[in-house]
């Protein structure tokens, strides 16, 4: 399954081209960038999770067939990743996409808008500073405060029809806030993706003028969710909710009233009137404890510049809720299963490298599995049954008596 993987990522994505073109600043480098690229990508492919859980695969048959050469140590594994330019693994993501685009695999939601979703995240934390890139923060406690030193990233998932693509990241520089971040990322992925998708998601964070301003001057609509209770955008949309009467929806066990207000002039910092959306939402369920039914409540408001020409009512609730698509499937998926939030290299070049890495493995395990797996295949073995079979491949054949890695 691991060599059917690569031999059809190799196919569909040139990547083997790309990813032998990829230098590091090393004046001599002993072990070609190339083979360590190969192993860093099979090591996020398999989720094994750490440089020294690859180092005790280096007997393994795979190896000698996939790099033609001994793999290389953890030590160089992830010193050449500190001294890699990450941009070649970006275009890799690029490369897969338009691969994708081409053979028509990302079909558009039934509304037919392509969202692009923008969230921050924070990889871990340390009590020590550990390179000139950590960023800084004072935690109070009951004993007194000290400095906490972390890194994060912005990350941005593009949602098709059918499963989502991890498309590009950018770290957080020590200094600025999460939208200065987000606006240099949006750039590069306006630039490397122009017509990849239609409106960008964002948190209750992203509902500022920097980034609704950005948007539009980029010819692309925004959709954040507006919580601000001192807003006046928020106080104004309250008054009117109040006097209009709501639509009503119910899609399978969930009833929602829907206010859908148009035009709105309270955010005179935003170029245009925006949209606020509001949904107030009950799902009964049973429970699973003693079977009696139980109902939820959820109230959601968004704002957004989507005309009702572009997007319905249902459409705007639709694609407020997949913005929740970034947290499961982006983050906690990728760090629960993938191993995302693991310093495998405490410095910020790796850092990123072993972060794009992992985002183009996520991207290249779901396209093959949707997309090369045959159905009668997929409804008898999950992904997570597929994603073992990759690891078991590197576990075959494995010797005690192989030499030491160089
Ligand atoms: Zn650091």
């Amino acid at each position: 399954m691991l060599r059917r993987l690569l031999a059809w990522a190799d196919k569909v994505a040139a990547l083997g081209l790309l990813l032998g073109g990829l230098t590091d600043s090393r004046p001599q480098p002993r072990i070609v960038t190339r083979v360590v690229v190969r192993s860093l990508l099979v090591m996020v492919l398999t989720r094994l999770g750490s440089l020294n859980a690859v180092e005790q695969t280096h007997g393994s048959a795979f190896w000698r067939r996939f790099l033609q050469r001994p793999l290389p140590s953890a030590d160089t594994l992830g010193r050449v990743a500190s001294r890699m330019d990450p941009e070649p693994v970006r275009a890799a993501l690029r490369d897969l996409y338009s691969c994708l685009k081409r053979h028509k695999a990302l079909p558009p939601p039934w509304h037919g808008l392509i969202a692009l979703v923008l969230d921050g995240h924070e990889s871990h934390a340390t009590e020590n500073r550990l390179c000139p890139e950590c960023l800084e923060r004072t935690i109070h406690t009951s004993h007194g405060e000290h400095i906490q030193y972390y890194h994060r990233h912005v990350t941005v998932m593009l949602l098709t029809g059918d499963f989502p693509l991890l498309l590009d990241a950018e770290p957080q520089k020590p200094g600025e806030d999460e939208i200065a971040t987000a606006l240099r990322l949006l750039a590069r992925v306006l630039k490397n993706f122009p017509r990849a998708f239609d409106v960008v998601l964002g948190d209750a964070l992203y509902t500022d003028p920097r980034f609704y301003n950005f948007v539009l001057d980029h010819g692309k609509d925004a959709l954040t969710v507006l919580k601000n209770e001192n807003r006046d955008l928020m106080v104004d949309a309250r008054a009117l909710f109040e006097i209009h009467t709501p639509q009503r929806f119910t899609e399978g066990s969930t009833t929602r009233e829907v206010w859908d207000l148009q035009g709105l002039l309270s955010w005179p910092q935003v170029q245009q009137p925006v949209r606020v959306v509001r949904s107030r939402e009950t799902t009964t369920c049973r429970r699973q404890l003693d079977g009696q039914r139980q109902s939820q409540e959820a109230d959601w408001v968004w704002a957004t510049t989507l005309s009702v020409h572009r997007a319905s009512t249902r459409a705007v609730v639709d694609l407020g809720h997949a913005r929740w698509k970034i947290e499961n499937r982006g983050f906690n998926e990728t760090t629960n299963r993938w191993a995302a939030d693991h310093v495998y290299k405490h410095h910020p070049i790796a850092i990123l490298v072993f972060t794009l890495m992992t985002m183009l493995a996520f991207n290249l395990f779901y396209a093959f599995y949707r997309r090369n797996l045959k159905p009668a295949y997929r409804s008898r073995h999950d992904a997570q049954h597929v994603a073992r079979c990759l690891a078991s491949e590197l576990y075959q054949g494995l010797a005690e008596s192989r030499a030491p890695p160089p």
